[in-house]
């Protein structure tokens, strides 16, 4: 390849001009300065190339190198990639602050995989064996929880000739392939994929199974889908950060990257000094053992949220493309979009809403598209799946604004957290009126095959909970004693819904995780209670003998038990306790 040079024409702050780039193109990496900072091209004129960079520009004068690349940005794909933190271009954050300290780090070439690590590689396949793109060649064991599955790369085909087994870097050759187009081909326990582009897959799936969270409010009433892709805005303090832990810990992806896109410095000093603590509660083990950290410190500049938005997405798909199913959480995207409002406003192109450009919907759109279950390439066949869940910060908790405006068209799931919910300590303060899942009719098949009256309940609680605010708005003029007493029973079945239900403590040792047969059960025992309740009503029996009823602070703390049998007495004596009252008033139920 031909070196090409350039100068540095222009800086302004992440964006610098360069002339003499004849024959770069859009999207090739480019070394900026005299110390080689990390660059994309962005945008050509003849000769001029604007470039974004990943790195602090500060003190790179005009006249200073700029040198092709010729490639795209990349991601290195293989074992050492979990149970690790990088920067926004790949970095890992450890060995940066061995090498050069925490300051220095402009310009520092430390590859994402460490190149002196050994590890053992057991090959599956024999030579003579014909292989396709997305084989699987071998394995390593990355960390106690996860196998890592080594790959043929899905542009390359052929018959294996050579294969090792034993201990080996990630640029040591395990397998050798005769293809038809490349001649022999040396195999890598590592592998490169350039970032802008989502990985191969051969089928993909409709969202037929949900993630399992353990959080009621989820996976009862707003689930996501395996595959699928949700949004969760919130405001400062409305229980972002402790929802997308809990996630991390308890959803049923294999592998979690979480990637901090620039949000508030202590916030992502938050993970990234809690993550490494968390245990994983289905091993025991550390949770770092199936957790990519991405974070943006904060002496990179804004561009480099963009890079780690893409770095991220490409490892979801790359274990993916193993067979696991994966959690990305990008926190959080309004960052990233607006880094991309700087970007384009230095680049002077005509704003659209806000002064986001006018691509911000695309990008937005390719990022959530990235999202999926499907069936990967090669053999043995395998479904693998990424789960995309983007934390939204509006300002001023504004949902009309346009990054959750845009996001809301390209999601099927939205948490929508309440600032109100929040302040009166209603945990997690995923409202019930304002969230939404579109995955519920492609899961309901899920659930019912399994609960059957799992459908039921839910509507039948969810509205109750909508009648509910609507009665409140009258008690709020007339009061509530002057309601009918049916209506009374209403408000009383909703509030036995969200305070026995829909709270949940993440920082209960018990509640803070709520298995899917503990959840529906939950419901059955609420809905069933209400309408006995609400039988007793219409005959006549007094609302305020069914709201003094000592059952009632015991529904609202089934959630703290573990065992079925615990919720079952619970249950018993609150259809005892209506029983008698139905006795005391000659009524039947
Ligand atoms: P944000 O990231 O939105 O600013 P946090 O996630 O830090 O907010 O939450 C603020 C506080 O709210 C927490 O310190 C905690 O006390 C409480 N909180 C949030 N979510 C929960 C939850 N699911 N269970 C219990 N407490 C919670």
């Amino acid at each position: 390849m031909v070196e090409r040079r350039g100068r540095i024409e222009w800086i302004g702050g992440s964006v610098v001009i360069a002339s003499g780039m004849a024959g770069v193109k859009v999207g090739e990496v480019v070394e900026v300065g005299e110390e080689g900072l990390i660059g994309e091209v962005i945008r050509l004129k003849g000769e001029e190339a604007t470039i974004q960079v990943y790195e602090n520009t500060a003190g790179l004068k005009p006249g200073e190198p700029v040198v092709s690349t010729g490639r795209p940005l990349r991601a290195e794909l293989g074992p050492g990639l979990l149970n690790n933190i990088f920067d926004g271009i790949g970095r890992p954050l450890e060995r940066i602050m061995e090498e050069v300290g925490p300051f220095f780090t402009r310009g520092v070439k430390i590859p994402t995989l460490d190149r002196a690590k050994k590890w053992h590689f057991k090959p599956v396949v024999k030579k003579g064996d014909k292989l396709g793109p997305g084989d699987i060649i071998g394995s390593v064991q990355e960390t106690p929880t996860i196998e890592h599955k080594i790959m043929v790369p899905p542009d390359l085909k052929g018959v294996v000739t050579e294969i090792y087994e034993g201990d080996f870097t990630v640029t040591d050759t395990v397998c050798v392939l005769d293809t038809p187009d490349k001649g022999k081909v040396e195999l890598k326990i590592m592998q490169e994929w350039p970032v802008r582009v989502p990985r191969p897959y051969r089928v993909r799936l409709p969202s037929t199974e949900p993630l399992i969270t353990g959080q009621r409010v989820i996976d009862t009433f707003f689930p996501v889908a395996k595959g699928g892709a949700a949004a969760i805005p919130g405001g400062f303090g409305t229980g972002k950060t402790v929802m997308l832990h809990q996630l991390a810990k308890w959803s049923d992806a294999d592998v979690v990257i979480y990637v901090g896109c620039g949000e508030r410095g202590n916030e992502m000093c938050d993970a990234l000094t809690h993550f490494p603590k968390l245990t994983d509660p289905r091993t025991g083990k550390p949770l770092m053992y199936r957790t990519i950290l991405i974070a943006n410190v904060s002496n990179m500049p804004v561009a480099a949220r963009e890079a780690s938005i893409y770095i991220g997405i490409t490892y979801a798909e790359y274990f993916r493309d193993m067979g696991y199913h994966v959690c990305l959480v990008a926190d959080s995207t309004s960052r990233w979009a607006e880094a991309l409002r700087e970007i384009s406003g230095r680049l002077e192109e005509m704003p659209a809403e806000r002064g986001y450009p006018a691509y911000l919907p695309d990008r937005i759109a390719g990022f959530y598209e990235r999202a999926g279950r499907v069936v990967t390439l090669g053999r043995p066949e395998r479904i693998g799946s990424v789960t995309v869940v983007g934390a939204v910060s509006p300002p001023g908790g504004d949902f009309n604004e346009p990054v959750t405006q845009h996001t809301m068209r390209f999601i099927g799931t939205f948490w929508a957290l309440d600032k109100d919910l929040a302040f009166s300590r209603h945990f997690p303060a995923i409202h019930w009126l304002k969230s939404y899942s579109r995955y519920v009719d492609t899961l309901k098949r899920w659930w019912s095959a399994r609960f059957k009256e799992w459908e039921v309940y839910r509507a039948r609680a969810l509205k109750l909970l909508e009648e509910a605010s609507k009665i409140e708005e009258t008690a709020r003029i007339i009061g509530e004693s002057a309601l009918p007493d049916e209506q009374r029973l209403v408000l009383l079945a909703a509030e036995l819904i969200k305070e026995g239900f829909l709270v949940q403590s993440a920082f209960h040792p018990i509640d803070t995780f709520c298995p899917p047969e503990k959840q529906v059960y939950m419901l059955k025992v609420l809905i069933e209670f209400y309408e006995k309740a609400e039988r007793l009503v219409k005959a006549e029996v007094p609302y305020v003998k069914i709201r003094d009823l000592p059952a009632i602070p015991l529904l609202e703390r089934m959630k703290e038990k573990s065992k079925a049998e615990e919720i079952a007495e619970i249950e018993r004596e609150a259809i005892t306790q209506l029983e008698k009252l139905a006795e005391e008033y000659g009524v039947k139920i």
